[in-house]
């Protein structure tokens, strides 16, 4: 029996004049992601992506890598048959064998965009309902609530049968919103927030402040094993490593304690700023949540934002953490992100930080240092770091 896979693009249709271009992204994407896997043919057909494997290709593997794909709402498994109700049928009982013998009740639901097909949508129901009855006769129909249901959908060249479907990542095709830099720590919320910004269209790049010796070499290993995991939905992600160490000494050295962590993180912002502009991406992306510690006051966000003048992306400002964490979990990001390796933010934490810092006073404090001879130090020890999906 051929199978092939249908992938669902929602919110593609909406937007009109842009479907063609979303379209094309979303097929290059595709292509690009099932390539490491075998050979497969992929194309499109009002709104539908489909994905026929070739010569043996596996097509478990390639539903696996479909449905991280942002664009694809939602993957569908199905058999392929031939436009006539006797086929489509026999196909029905046939490839649905172990589903049907398995389910107490069960409904179909046919569409058909083939509108010469001489039977309506909800005849080819009918009549597919009618033979799976005969053949699995423990079988009850059920219109709510049914255990499994039974899809028939009669396209241009073939019609297909299927049962499996499966939820996509939904969003956005990577890079049709553009590219932006997440400052990626090893924490739970950055990596949820380039998620979240990611299924919005972003093309990702990260860079990653580590802070040797004091942070260790498993610190950034794990923080580029997040990037790689971001890779499954993004495509590929350019990680910038930035050493961080001589601004901390300097800021430890010569600042009031108080104001560490926030003029650590106008460093972050300003070096990101630069990395940025460099590469191309027009905003920065943070997991900051309002309120969650004393960095993130709206005081001290305040002080931080006006380290930089790209736009800040904040998709996590408005969350609490059980919903941050259900994500995290969901996209397979919790386990790495909890492993006990220290960031450099937290290696210097003051013992009262200044919850409600002054611009002015911060100001004050960042000119005791030789804040552009810094930037530039920490620019010439970048480490870039390519980290691509299945690595
Ligand atoms: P996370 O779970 O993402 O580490 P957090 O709640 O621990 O966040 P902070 O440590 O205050 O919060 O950091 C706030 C944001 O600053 C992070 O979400 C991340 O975007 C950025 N950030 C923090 N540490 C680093 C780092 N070592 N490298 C790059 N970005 C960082
Ligand atoms: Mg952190």
């Amino acid at each position: 029996m051929n199978e092939v896979l249908l992938l669902k693009c929602g919110e593609l249709v909406l937007k009109g004049l842009n479907r063609g271009r979303f379209e094309d992204k979303l097929l290059a994407i595709v292509r690009r992601r099932l390539a490491r896997l075998g050979q497969y043919e992929v194309y499109a057909i009002q709104s539908t992506l489909y994905v026929e494997p070739q010569e043996g290709a596996p097509i478990e593997a390639a539903l696996e890598v479909c449905r991280k794909v942002f664009g694809v709402v939602a993957v569908c498994r199905a058999a392929v048959c031939q436009k006539n109700m006797e086929d489509i049928c026999s196909t029905a009982v046939e490839y649905l064998k172990e589903t049907m013998k398995s389910a107490a009740t069960f409904r179909c639901q046919a569409k058909r965009s083939d509108k010469k097909f001489p039977l309506k949508s909800p005849e080819i129901a009918r009549d597919v309902g009618g033979a799976l009855l005969a053949a699995y006769p423990h079988l009850k129909v059920q219109m709510d609530g049914a255990q499994t249901e039974v899809h028939i959908e009669v396209r241009d060249k073939n019609a297909f049968v299927y049962a499996q479907r499966i939820k996509g990542a939904g969003g956005m095709p990577t890079g049709s919103n553009g590219k932006a830099l997440l400052l990626l720590s090893g924490g739970i919320d950055s990596p949820v927030a380039g998620y979240m910004m990611a299924k919005r269209g972003l093309e990702l790049e990260a860079v990653h402040f580590f802070s040797y010796p004091y942070t260790s070499e498993q610190a950034k290993e794990k923080a580029l094993n997040l990037a790689r995991l971001l890779a499954e939905y993004c495509g590929r992600v350019r990680v910038h490593a930035v050493p961080f160490t001589q601004i901390q000494d300097q800021i430890r050295r010569s600042c009031q304690q108080d104001l560490f962590t926030v003029l650590m993180r106008r460093f972050m912002m300003k070096i990101a700023e630069r990395v940025a502009r460099r590469q191309g991406c027009g905003a920065l992306i943070t997991g900051e949540s309002l309120g969650q510690v004393a960095s993130q006051t709206m005081e001290a966000i305040g002080v931080t934002n006006a380290a930089c003048s790209l736009p800040v992306l904040r998709p996590a400002i408005g969350m609490d953490k059980e919903e941050i964490v259900a994500i995290s979990r969901q996209i397979g990001a919790f386990e790495t992100s909890i492993l006990p390796y220290e960031d450099c933010c937290t290696v210097f934490t003051p013992r009262h930080p200044q919850t409600k810092p002054k611009l002015e006073a911060v100001l004050a404090e960042e000119g005791k240092l030789d804040v552009e001879g810094l930037i530039q130090e920490a620019m010439q020890g970048v480490e870039t770091i390519l980290c691509r999906p299945g690595e």
